[in-house]
């Protein structure tokens, strides 16, 4: 999958501009805050329906305007789409494809799916385990229209069953309804458990493979989902799964209410990373945990190739300048066919190093 070109209307700084990209390699140069990183955002914002970097539209709309436009040509499953944000101050946001109004974000993944690397996913072996699982969700929920909708689904859940409980010493009338939240919660994440357990298991043989070639021979990576400590086999059916899950929910009942928080579910699960079979987040050096992050990343490319079979997108925004001349190398050379864009700053030379078009951003205008 490629993405054609990009139409971009007061988003960010960009007031209005029109590119074409290169369907192998694009290379997006500038000095800093000229909007090489929004220009990358602007893609994710097309394949994921909401920015990576922020939480609210709002944001994205430039300074002096009252809403933004985002309009990509997609060459994707052998076909060409039109995948369209609009959004206003105050409004619901406007996505369509082809015309044709979407009911959920998830949608316009199945049409551009990407993968964003940034500086900081370098640190996603050494951070909290929310980072992983945002990690496990932004692949999963592109890969899987099921699992986005369970994420949704007991995402909303959790919030709502996490205000009963910090509200029940005013409102006890609310934790009868406790019942039928954890019966839902149960349901939901258990289907969570099985599609993560499943990427997981791919995750582990790609990112082995990847980090063996970047390591050299002597370290063996692997990587392990742990989720609720009920559930003995994450692979199990539907039905055990959810039994688990409430097996677990009953055992903590009682401390729930005593913090009046939510100990309960799969929202608590992470990625436990092993290089040479201890616990990289304790034991790795700064090198061996870039390195196990750089095959997660590069790996989640392959296993999405593997599951849609096409590669996604790839924004590099910034990453290859952290890198040393070898890992540089590597991602490089593991780039395959998928097309690919780059940040760099204007003194870098990667433009001689890749096959492709250079674009220059210079305060918002591309040239
Ligand atoms: P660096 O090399 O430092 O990462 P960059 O080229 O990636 O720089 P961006 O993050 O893409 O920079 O752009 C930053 C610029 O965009 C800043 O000057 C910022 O003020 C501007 N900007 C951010 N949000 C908006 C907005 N909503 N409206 C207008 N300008 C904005
Ligand atoms: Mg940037």
């Amino acid at each position: 999958m490629r993405i054609n070109s990009l139409l971009l209307e007061g988003f960010r700084n960009y007031r209005r501009e029109e590119v074409s990209f290169h369907p192998a390699c694009n290379v997006i140069c500038g000095a800093n805050a000229q909007g090489k990183t929004n220009l990358l955002e602007a893609i994710v914002c097309l394949s994921w329906g909401r920015s990576p970097r922020t939480r609210t539209d709002r944001e994205l709309i430039g300074f002096d305007r009252e809403s933004f436009v985002l309009q990509g040509e997609i060459h994707s499953r052998d076909r060409d789409f039109l995948s369209r944000i609009e959004a206003a101050a105050g409004r619901k946001k406007k996505i369509t494809v082809n015309r044709v109004p979407v009911k959920n974000a998830s949608e316009l993944s199945q049409v551009l799916g990407t993968v964003f690397f940034r500086p900081e996913d370098l640190l996603l072996i050494r951070e909290g385990a929310a980072a992983r699982r945002r990690f496990l969700d932004s692949a999963l929920c592109q890969l899987r229209p099921r699992y986005a909708e369970a994420l949704s689904e007991y995402t909303r859940l959790h919030e709502h069953k996490t205000r009963i409980l910090r509200d029940s010493e005013e409102r006890p009338d609310l934790l009868d309804t406790l019942p039928e939240f954890n019966r839902r919660m149960a349901e939901t994440g258990a289907v969570l458990i099985h599609y993560r357990a499943r990427f997981a298991r791919l995750l582990d043989r790609y990112a082995a493979a990847f980090h063996g070639q970047c390591a050299g021979g002597g370290e063996t990576l692997s990587i392990r989902y742990t989720t609720v400590s009920t559930v003995t086999d994450p692979f199990a059916d539907h039905g055990t799964l959810v039994s688990e899950l409430l097996e677990h929910q009953r055992t903590h009942a009682a401390a729930e209410l005593a913090v009046r928080q939510c100990l309960s579910g799969p929202h608590k699960d992470d990625l436990e990373v092993l290089i040479n079979s201890v616990s990289a987040r304790s034991f790795g050096s700064q090198g061996q945990t870039r390195t196990a992050a750089l095959a997660m990343k590069l790996a989640s490319r392959e296993i999405h190739r593997e599951i849609i079979g096409e590669y996604p997108v790839l924004l590099l925004d910034d990453v290859l300048s952290e890198l040393d001349p070898k890992r540089q190398e590597f991602v490089l050379n593991r780039l395959g066919d998928g097309q690919v864009f780059i940040t760099c700053c204007e003194e870098d030379r990667l433009g001689a190093l890749l096959q492709g078009k250079v674009f220059y951003v210079q305060n918002g205008e591309i040239s």
